[in-house]
């Protein structure tokens, strides 16, 4: 049976992935840093079947140690600085974690196959995974935006991300490493930080229905995404690996909505006109603002075959129904 390393298990897009390798019949370590850090818990009690194993992107020595001791089939690197309004408050951590923290990953995989007589030669490489993300299209050049669109990055966020894409298909091509970057657009679920924008709308709808908050301040309204369901984006990771050759892919529904569509549809499922609640203020507006993201996923349906499940509606209603549920204790 395979073996998958996961950097990010402690957050949205590691748990639904476990969950999917879990099922596929995968044995599954998860990468944790730090001492004693809480989200342990929280990822042994709904992920009793991974292995945890302690590092850190910002350490080489323990991802190399991490590579040694597993011996991954695949790895799937998804731990960054991924909340992008943080990126401009911290931007040099953001460009050692999310985008040096590629490279040493990289480094591990290259070390450890090169110590390892049965995959020198020809025994298995070790596949991996680059999370990369639609942010690095920030300005776009063209509408949708597919595997061949330029990258104009708007944060510090999306220029790290800029980094670990080209490191990773640089490492595919220097050094034979089946390493895919995977493009995804804006993917949310139950499991999303309260920090990021579609979880604040749903958390504050529901808030606000139940009587435990009054109003709803959020930045930009009028910014455009493209969301999709973490469960199915997760899915995509997965495919990428197992196809013959690895490859860049654009992931997202190609379809796009403003922030206040976003919560117009949450309001709305609790019976409220979002128009009375929510406001925009200046505090939450970008230092740079990214307008207009939309995916082209042609790319992915036809060599991979996905597809996604769940609509936008349908999304907005999975995580207001969950944030119900949380807020009113049933
Ligand atoms: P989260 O913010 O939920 O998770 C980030 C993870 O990175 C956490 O597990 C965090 O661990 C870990 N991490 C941060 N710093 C380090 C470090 N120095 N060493 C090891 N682990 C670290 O992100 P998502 O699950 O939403 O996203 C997964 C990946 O996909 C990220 O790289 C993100 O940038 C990218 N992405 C996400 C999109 C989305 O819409 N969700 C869209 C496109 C790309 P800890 O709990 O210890 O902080």
């Amino acid at each position: 049976m395979p073996t998958a390393l996961i950097t990010g298990i402690t957050g949205q897009d590691g748990s639904y992935l476990a969950e999917h390798l879990l099922s596929q019949g995968y044995t599954v370590y998860g990468l944790i840093r730090g001492q004693n850090n809480p989200k342990r818990q929280v990822v042994e009690s709904i992920l009793p079947d991974v292995e945890i194993e302690l590092g850190d992107l910002l350490d080489q020595t323990s991802l190399i140690s991490a590579v040694q001791k597993i011996q991954p089939d695949e790895v799937y690197n998804l731990a960054a600085i991924s909340f992008v309004p943080l990126s401009w408050n911290q931007p040099e951590l953001t460009g050692e974690i999310t985008g040096l923290g590629v490279l040493r990953m990289l480094e591990a995989i290259r070390i450890v196959t090169a110590a390892s007589p049965s995959r020198t030669a020809g025994g298995g490489g070790i596949k991996f995974y680059q999370a990369s993300s639609s942010e690095m299209f920030g300005m776009v050049t063209e509408t949708p935006q597919n595997e061949n669109t330029g990258f104009r990055p708007r944060s510090p966020y999306g220029v790290a991300k800029v980094y670990g894409h080209y490191i990773t298909v640089n490492y595919r091509e220097s050094y034979g490493i089946f390493a895919c970057s995977g493009i995804l657009f804006n993917h949310e679920s139950p499991r999303r930080g309260p920090e990021f924008v579609t979880r604040k709308i749903t958390q504050g709808a529901v808030r606000i229905k139940l009587g435990k908050q009054k109003e709803l301040l959020l930045g930009s309204l009028d910014s455009e995404r493209d969301w999709g369901f973490a469960g199915d984006y997760t899915r995509a990771m997965h495919m990428m690996l197992q196809h013959p050759e690895a490859d860049d892919y654009v992931i997202g529904s190609g379809e796009c909505h403003k922030i206040s569509e976003f919560a117009e549809l949450a309001f709305r499922h609790l019976g409220l006109d979002w128009r009375d609640y929510v406001r925009s203020d200046p505090k939450f507006i970008r230092p740079a603002e990214v307008e207009h993201l939309c995916a082209d996923a042609t790319k992915a349906h036809r060599k991979l075959g996905w597809q996604p499940t769940v609509d936008f509606k349908g999304l907005v209603e999975m995580m207001v129904e969950s944030d119900l549920k949380l807020e009113s204790g049933s």
